[in-house]
Parts: C-alpha cells; sequence; structure tokens
C-alpha cells in the first residue's frame, strides 16, 4: 500500500482532477465518479474527499452521501447498462487489495458469462477523459437529475 499521504495517493489525485464532465455526483465530502482505470466498464467510483482509509473515519453526514452515491450509481448502471448483478467493492488494507490508504467504492456491473478475475487497479489500462465522459453521459441518460445550489456549491441531485 502507498504511504497515506494525499500528495502520493492516485485516489486524492483523481479527486483533484475531476471535472464535471467525470463527476455523477457530489455530496457531502463525497464525489461519484467515472474512475480513470476501471476493471469492468461502466463501474462508478465514490470516495471521500478526505484521505482517509475506512468509513469509520468518515462523519455521519458523509457516510449518508457515500450510501446515497452507491444508490445512485447501481440505479443509473441498472437502468442504462441492464447488466445481471452489481458488486459493491470496498477493499481494507492491503491483503484485500486496497493500493492506496483512500477509502474507494466501486460499484460494478456483472454479466452472465463474463469471466472476472480480480486485478490490481495499477495493472489495468487507463481510460481518456472522452471516454469517461461518455461513460458519464451514458450512465446519467436514464436518472432524472437537477443541479442545486447550497452554500455557493452546485450538486447533482439525483431524484428517486
Ligand atoms: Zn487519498
Amino acid at each position: 500500500m502507498h504511504p497515506s499521504t494525499p500528495a502520493t495517493c492516485d485516489v486524492c489525485r483523481q479527486l483533484r482532477d475531476a471535472d464535471e464532465h467525470i463527476v455523477l455526483a457530489r455530496g457531502q465530502g463525497v464525489l461519484a465518479f467515472i474512475g480513470e482505470r476501471v476493471r469492468v466498464p461502466n463501474s462508478v467510483f465514490i470516495a471521500p474527499l478526505q484521505h482517509c482509509a475506512g468509513l469509520h473515519e468518515l462523519e455521519p453526514g458523509e457516510l449518508i452521501a457515500l450510501s446515497t452515491m452507491v444508490r445512485l450509481a447501481a440505479r443509473a448502471i441498472e437502468a442504462e447498462i441492464n447488466p445481471d448483478g452489481l458488486n459493491v467493492w470496498w477493499a481494507f488494507r492491503p491483503l484485500a487489495g486496497q493500493t492506496d490508504a483512500h477509502l474507494l467504492v466501486e460499484v460494478v456491473p456483472r454479466f452472465v458469462n463474463v469471466h472476472y478475475e480480480y486485478t490490481d487497479l495499477s495493472n489495468v489500462p487507463s481510460s481518456t477523459h472522452a471516454q469517461r465522459r461518455a461513460t458519464k453521459e451514458r450512465l446519467l441518460r436514464s436518472v432524472q437529475t437537477t443541479i442545486e445550489e447550497k452554500n455557493g456549491e452546485h450538486f447533482r441531485v439525483v431524484h428517486q
């Protein structure tokens, strides 16, 4: 596992670089976005903005935002991709596959007869920004959202 500093953390880097073209939703200290390297196309990443390793370090509001975004990602994937199943992955510590000490939840569509094998994300080819943007646009096509402002920040709100 990489040293636990925001300067060397790849999740922190992706969060810093995430623009509105690849962000599905922002909540209280949490971002849902299309990751740079995904093991399965149309997966969604969800991570807290603060560099922290696990759920136990999140504030209650952040926990709610994170679980709300898992639901959003699952709903968008189900609506647009129509998978046979979904996985929600969260690796904690290196033995479980966590490569940076930064909580990263992955919502992953799964399909009958499509073999899946765990791979280190650093070995997965990276997507271009244009590919990630296209994935975001596809996933949000079927869910109704609005942009709302709160305390000067804009949030994408998904309607139930
Ligand atoms: Zn980090």
